[in-house]
């Protein structure tokens, strides 16, 4: 079998993933509260966010990174109520960024219709215990040729599987465009350590056979997005790294490679900034105090195993081949 021996980036680009809150309107019992309760609501000055966020991305402009990637979570991103100001800074500042929500799909079409413009990715989750499902459809029905990529992700209730299922297969049945993903619960969120354990064989073959669906009938917008890594292989192949693929041959293991870590920047709940998810690069700053050590970086990894999907696909070379 080939093995990996480079994660790289064509051009490069910067990828700013923010965890804006720890509150949500939602409160499944698969979440951990840490994710809803809100008792961090980072409410610094608008001003602030948008200076320290203008100089980090002049600090990679200077360094020739042409491209950029926001990513938002939460909590529920939606209701932080520096979202929108922020986002739509970033539009005019780099308008051929890509911005991408991870949302509940709570806030009303009206919200939908007046903001979709900022996003071109929504990765829609679907909370049977929560959601409205006539509103959850329409707002997907709108969405769904209004942006490049509009993901539901479908959580998949233990006790209300079949019903999650049922409603996917709704959706699959209404939506001209669709990209269905069947999402085991899993151990970022849940209270569990470990992914969520089905022990009705039934719903476990279920997983096993469905991941993700995808159709389109009808036109998008479509923006190629130059934010891409390419993993490259010792046969001599190279294909756009998935890091599930990544995940699923077992080559998700980087001790002592050349890791291009400054290339994902974090920035968690309270505003601490890292770079990498991994803790190899440690703490750099605060997005309401001070960012100025916050900046491209290479270091040699140190740890037998690179575990978050925004991790692996981070710019990365074996240097004992090339
Ligand atoms: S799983 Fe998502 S929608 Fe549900 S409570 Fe947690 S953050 Fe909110
Ligand atoms: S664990 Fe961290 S340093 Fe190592 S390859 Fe992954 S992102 Fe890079």
């Amino acid at each position: 079998m080939a093995k990996l021996t480079e994660i790289k980036a064509k051009e490069k680009y910067l990828s700013i993933n923010w965890q804006v809150n720890n509150f949500c309107n939602y409160s499944c019992t698969y979440c951990n509260p840490g994710n809803y309760i809100g008792d961090s609501p980072n409410l610094g000055n608008l001003e602030t966010y948008i200076q320290n966020l203008d100089i980090i991305i002049t600090k990679y402009e200077q360094q020739n990174y042409r491209h950029f990637k926001f990513f938002f979570s939460g909590g529920e991103p939606t209701a932080w109520k520096n979202f929108i100001p922020i986002a739509e800074w970033m539009r005019e500042r780099i308008p051929e960024s890509t911005i991408a929500v991870n949302t509940n799909l709570s806030r009303p079409l009206a919200w939908w219709e007046k903001y979709h413009y900022l996003f071109d990715d929504i990765v829609a989750s679907f909370h049977v215990e929560h959601a409205d499902k006539d509103k959850y459809l329409e707002k997907s029905l709108y969405l769904c040729d209004k942006v490049n990529y509009l993901a539901s992700k479908m959580l998949m209730h233990d006790e209300r599987f079949w019903e999650v299922v049922e409603y996917g297969e709704l959706l699959k049945q209404i939506l001209p465009n669709y990209f269905i993903e069947w999402t085991p619960l899993f151990d970022e969120i849940s209270t569990n350590a470990g992914p969520w354990n089905y022990t009705d064989p039934e719903k476990s073959e279920f997983l096993k056979l469905h991941s993700s669906e995808h159709l389109q009938t009808v036109d998008k917008p479509w923006r190629p997005t130059p934010c891409i890594s390419h993993a490259v292989w010792d046969d001599g192949t190279e294909d756009v790294c998935n890091s599930n693929d990544i995940i699923v041959k077992d080559a998700n293991f980087f001790e002592g490679w050349e890791c291009t870590i400054g290339d994902a920047v974090f920035i968690n709940q309270i505003g601490n900034v890292s770079m990498g998810s991994c803790g190899q690069a440690g703490m750099v700053g605060n997005i309401l105090s001070d960012v100025s050590l916050v900046g491209p970086k290479q270091l040699i990894c140190a740890k037998s195993h690179c575990t978050c999907g925004t991790d692996i696909i981070i710019p990365k070379r074996d240097i004992s081949v090339c």
